[in-house]
């Protein structure tokens, strides 16, 4: 079966094909390839096809696919039974493993997706504050609950709007929305509302392509929220364990008051979570009135993936110093190859993270990223396919590093990044 085939049949059962929109690859106008293995830095696809895959599953798999540490540790877990439903202890060893790193963070709960950390962080955080609003950024993405699903108005004056179909304009008002790495526009937010719970950010944004904020910037934005008896949230669901071992806590040492985790934290099952200190966690249920639940919560597979994807990575300390140089490299070479051809690319890079934007132009925040080339990164994202190269199918993603990633992976990067350049 060809991998367009596939997609047809999957159209006639399952909503638009996919499980999770990006995966269509309609924003490069074309169909997904279906994924029958993976091995390392590789995915091999249903035509028998194999790239090298910088998705990385959009970020879990720091130590690749097939991971023998983490593939071991699950099949212990499997041995044992799947789920209980019922404490275990790979759920405070994972905990553990976790909370050690920060000094800020004192109780962690498990969930199985980063939207409900963050929406179970935001619900905590009205419940603390007994504030009602929110605040988050244009550009930033938190998961698809209903609060989050929002998109700025036209001036600060004017109200938010929904961004999906079938969220309340109701909900929207209570979201604010601010522009990345602009403090401006954050302190005119809370001059004209006084009852905001909590600020909710992505510190490395990935979600926009990849855009850090300025270390001044969430200093800034720490300083505001503490003034203002509003929470800060960190939305490390893909930074964490990312950017760093310690995720932006490790490269700003910045405290926000929640911090959410995902991705690698579950070594590519399904586990996400949320931490605070103990006057806020324990407002949670069964000790506070704070409702927050889960049947696959704390999920011995994913914990077990978890623990082994953490402590391998804890126990390299040069883990992230070997990855940045790759993605350092990655985005040196695109940059040169990019400037020989005249075309127009901004890269960048943190930890194991690595982004490029088809423009000349700085990308600080939503509305610089909107500027890129799109046509242009299409027609890339083709080419790089057809080389051989496995990229996210967006321009507003964010590309992963893997442990199983070195020299060579990144000089046949390289060479097909040079042919499609040549081509376009
Ligand atoms: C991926 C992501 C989420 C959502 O996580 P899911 O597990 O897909 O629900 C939330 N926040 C950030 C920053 C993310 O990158």
């Amino acid at each position: 079966m060809t991998n367009l085939e596939a997609f047809d049949e999957a159209c006639k059962f399952i909503a638009g094909g996919v499980n999770s929109p990006v995966r269509a690859f309609s924003n490069v106008q074309s169909h997904p390839l279906f994924i029958a293995k993976g091995k390392g830095a590789f995915i091999t696809d249903i035509e028998n096809k194999t790239y090298i895959d910088y998705v990385q599953s959009w970020g879990p798999l720091l130590f690749g696919h097939c991971d023998k540490k983490i593939q071991k540790a699950c099949k212990n877990a499997l041995k044992n039974g799947s789920s209980f439903g019922a404490p275990t202890l790979l759920e405070t060893e994972l905990a553990k493993l976790i909370l050690e790193n920060f000094p800020h963070l004192s109780k962690i709960r498990f969930v199985n997706s980063g939207t409900e950390a963050t929406m179970s962080a935001i619900r905590l955080a009205r419940a603390f504050t007994k504030k009602n609003k929110i605040l988050k950024f244009e550009g930033c993405y938190h998961g698809h609950s209903d609060s989050l699903l929002v998109s700025a108005g036209s001036g600060a004056s004017t109200f938010n709007t929904p961004s999906s179909l079938g969220v309340l304009n109701e909900f929207a008002q209570q979201t604010l929305v601010a522009t990345y790495n602009d403090i401006e526009s954050v302190k005119i937010l809370f001059e004209n509302h006084k009852d905001i719970a909590c600020v909710i950010i992505e510190p490395i944004a990935g979600n926009m392509g990849l855009v850090p904020a300025k270390q001044k910037f969430l200093e800034e934005l720490a300083k505001l929220c503490k003034e203002n008896q509003t929470l800060l949230i960190f939305d490390e669901v893909m930074s964490g364990f990312r950017a760093s071992f310690l995720g932006s806590f490790g490269i700003n040492q910045i405290k926000a008051d929640i911090v959410t985790f995902g991705k690698v934290i579950g070594g590519g099952l399904p586990a996400a979570a949320f931490a605070s200190r103990d006057e806020i966690m324990n407002l949670l249920s069964p000790k506070g009135g704070v409702y927050q639940a889960g049947t696959l919560s704390g999920n011995p597979l994913a914990m077990a993936a978890g623990i082994a994807s953490i402590t391998q990575a804890k126990n390299d300390p040069k883990l992230f110093i070997r990855l940045e140089k790759l993605a350092k490299k990655l985005s040196k070479g695109m940059k040169s190859l990019a400037k020989e051809r005249g075309i127009p690319l901004k890269t960048r890079y943190v930890g194991s993270m690595f982004g490029y934007f088809f423009t000349d132009k700085k990308v600080r925040n939503y509305q610089d990223a909107l500027k890129s080339d799109l046509s242009l990164f299409a027609k890339f994202h083709a080419k790089m396919l057809e080389n051989g190269i496995y990229l996210a199918p967006s321009q507003f993603e964010t590309s992963f590093i893997c442990s199983k990633m070195n020299q060579e992976t990144l000089a046949l990067t390289l060479e097909a990044v040079n042919k499609s350049f040549k081509s376009l």
